[in-house]
């Protein structure tokens, strides 16, 4: 199976002819139209790479970027029609990994692409382990069935460990109660729906509290969601 990259993208016939030579090349591909509904996707699933559009209508490219970034490290190479520095600085520190100018030719963007695929597997293969998940600080090896914050073991029960992890593996995806109930719970759980808010407390206070940091964030009147921000020392 071929690489995923998603392209967000408004001019649809660039967007098409990026699609059609990407997938040439075996890559799987799919497009978002505008801002918004780009992030929507490269938050429902998980992508090899993203090329971001910075002219776009609903969200621009660059805050596309500002949000993705707090939730993933997906590779992603901008695209620009204007040749500005501005751009170009801005992008790269917001969290790109690389810009391409509009127009470009079609062999620049393949090469941009496979070095910037390379880069992320080079590092995968020294970080990322199967089955370990990270969120900030926090390590949860669930093979091993441990959690750490830095190097520090944080001590859960079961119940607490499977919510987290849950929580961890919809990373940036708000969860709603009864999807953690049943997912934690078990469909046929008959006890009090507050559970969920216990447990989240719990977890809080093992994590968040513990440590300084804010990684489990209610939403109000839906459920929860990870994700890392700015520590609260
Ligand atoms: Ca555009």
């Amino acid at each position: 199976m071929g690489d995923r990259i998603l392209v967000v993208e408004d001019e649809e016939k660039l967007s098409r002819f990026i699609e059609l030579e990407l997938s040439y090349e075996g890559y799987e591909v799919e497009k978002a139209g505008d801002g918004r509904s780009g992030l929507a996707m490269a938050e429902a699933k998980p992508f090899d790479l993203i090329l971001l559009d910075i002219m776009l209508p609903e969200l621009n490219g660059l805050e596309v970027l500002r949000r993705l970034r707090r939730f993933a490290e997906t590779p992603v190479i901008l695209l620009t029609a204007r040749d500005s520095v501005m751009d170009k600085v801005t992008g790269l520190d917001s969290g790109a990994d690389d810009y391409i100018t509009k127009p470009f030719a079609i062999e620049e963007l393949l090469a941009r692409i496979r070095t910037a695929l390379r880069k992320k597997k080079a590092e995968g293969s020294g970080g990322a382990t199967p089955g370990v998940l990270h969120m900030g600080r926090l390590t949860l090896d669930v093979p091993r069935y441990s959690a750490t914050m830095d190097q520090t073991p944080v001590e859960l029960t079961k119940r607490e460990f499977d919510l987290l992890k849950i929580l961890m593996e919809n990373a940036g995806i708000v969860l709603t109660r009864d999807i953690l109930l049943e997912r934690v719970w078990g469909y046929n759980y008959l006890g009090e729906t507050n559970s969920v808010d216990v447990y989240i407390r719990f977890l809080r206070g093992k994590i968040d509290d513990a440590f300084g940091v804010k990684y489990i964030h209610t939403v109000r009147g839906v459920g929860y969601t990870m994700r890392v921000e700015e520590e609260a020392r």
